[in-house]
């Protein structure tokens, strides 16, 4: 743990702290007196959910996921919108905002991460911003590709321009052209910017404190289904830092991931390609060794030495079966993609049974171990109970053997 003394000096930053404080007043209170005095035209709730869409989208999908990621690659046309409505939801430059975040997946929960989740809640929500960072050009070393990049040092040298011409200038004159210039002005400018900012603030501070933790303990980082709407999908956090070089934050069709949702149309439409996405049998993996972790927390609570030993050897069984049947499984997709061009239809056909046979025997696996699970949380401290367990686990397990 760094003591008072090791800690670096940090000095207020005195622009940041007015304009993260007077632009929630400013959007709270002109929002509420312009509802008062002309209610809410359908041009401003538009002007809104443009800019709103347009800037949430271009953090989420192209200052994280693109440019502090790569998780994927695109042309001009799409960085050069990534990086207009990027700059306009003034969360910084994407040079800065990619460098620090890159720090903050190296160096999670320690004092170079720049929104520590150990300094507290509201630090890493937004406290962090108030003040310089004493890393700020140490942390630029992470980001070569980003120095060379003529787009994004454009966008560097322009940014204060972009914030007032596309942040507040475009509403104002979408408002304009609807009949309405104010109401662009606060509902699309202010208000739909400090939406958007405390959309990713939620991330670097809710997403580290509540949720679960499927892929990996070993940060504070959460999935949180309910941020997700939220957050553009960004609210699978758990997930993103174990594999954050993966286009999707919400893995499972039904997981809501917006972000995820564009990407796929952008892809649809040729705008991007490479979307690069983790095997399964690598996510199954991680979940597999989560759950092995909790289990063995659970056996510690046990008192009998002897049945937490047999248990533990029946699940370590198991886990062995779940990685042969995973590791024979991927072998025979790869051989499959590699040698597919030279061999024969009558071979291509033995191969694709092949396949077929081990994805079989790789949810049978599944099953057994999310049965075997299911056990483990039952176990109890002291009963009779726990030796049926045992036992159930065993028949369980040997069946696959
Ligand atoms: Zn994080
Ligand atoms: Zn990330």
């Amino acid at each position: 743990m760094d003591t008072l003394a090791q800690q670096p000096k940090r000095e207020i930053n005195y622009l940041n702290l007015f304009w993260l404080t007077a632009t929630p007043a400013a959007a709270l209170f002109g929002t509420a007196w312009y509802l008062i005095h002309y209610g809410l035209p359908w041009a401003n709730l538009f002007v809104f959910a443009f800019m709103y869409l347009a800037t949430g989208l271009s953090i989420t999908a192209g200052y994280h996921r693109y440019y502090s990621h790569r998780s994927y690659e695109c042309g001009k046309p799409l960085q050069l919108f990534y990086l207009i409505f990027g700059a306009a939801a003034a969360q910084n430059s994407v040079l800065n905002w990619a460098s620090d975040h890159r720090d903050h997946h190296r160096y999670v929960d320690s004092e170079k991460d720049p929104y520590n989740i150990g300094k507290g809640f509201f630090y890493a929500h937004m406290g962090w911003i108030f003040y310089t960072d004493p890393f700020a050009n140490e942390r630029k070393k992470n980001a070569p590709d980003l120095m060379k990049d003529p787009l994004v040092l454009w966008q560097d040298r322009w940014y204060p321009f972009l914030v007032v011409a596309v942040s507040f200038g475009l509403p104002t004159m979408m408002g304009l052209a609807l009949g309405h210039p104010l109401g662009g002005f606060l509902w699309g400018g202010f208000f739909r910017m400090v939406v958007v900012h405390h959309m990713t603030f939620l991330i670097n501070s809710a997403a580290h404190v509540w949720g679960g933790k499927p892929y990996s303990m070993n940060n504070s980082a959460r999935d949180n289904w309910l941020l997700a709407p939220l957050t553009f999908g960004e609210g699978y956090h758990n997930f993103h830092h174990k594999f954050p070089a993966d286009w999707r934050n919400g893995i499972r069709w039904h997981q809501f991931d917006i972000t995820k949702w564009w990407l796929w149309v952008t892809y649809a439409a040729g705008l991007s390609s490479k979307l690069r996405s983790v095997p399964e049998p690598l996510i199954l993996k991680a979940r597999l060794e989560v759950e092995m972790e909790k289990a063995k927390q659970k056996l510690e609570t046990l008192p009998t030495p002897p049945l937490k030993e047999k248990i533990q050897d029946s699940l370590d069984s198991g886990r062995r079966q779940f990685l042969s049947a995973m590791e024979k499984y991927q072998k025979a997709k790869d051989n499959y993609s590699k040698a597919k061009r030279y061999w024969s239809r009558t071979m291509r056909q033995e191969i694709r049974n092949e396949i077929l046979k081990y994805s079989n025997e790789l949810n049978a696996c599944r099953k057994s171990w999310s049965h075997a699970m299911r056990l483990i949380n039952g176990l109890s401290y002291s009963g009779a109970r726990n030796i049926v367990i045992l036992t159930t686990l065993a028949d369980i397990f040997k069946s696959h053997s």
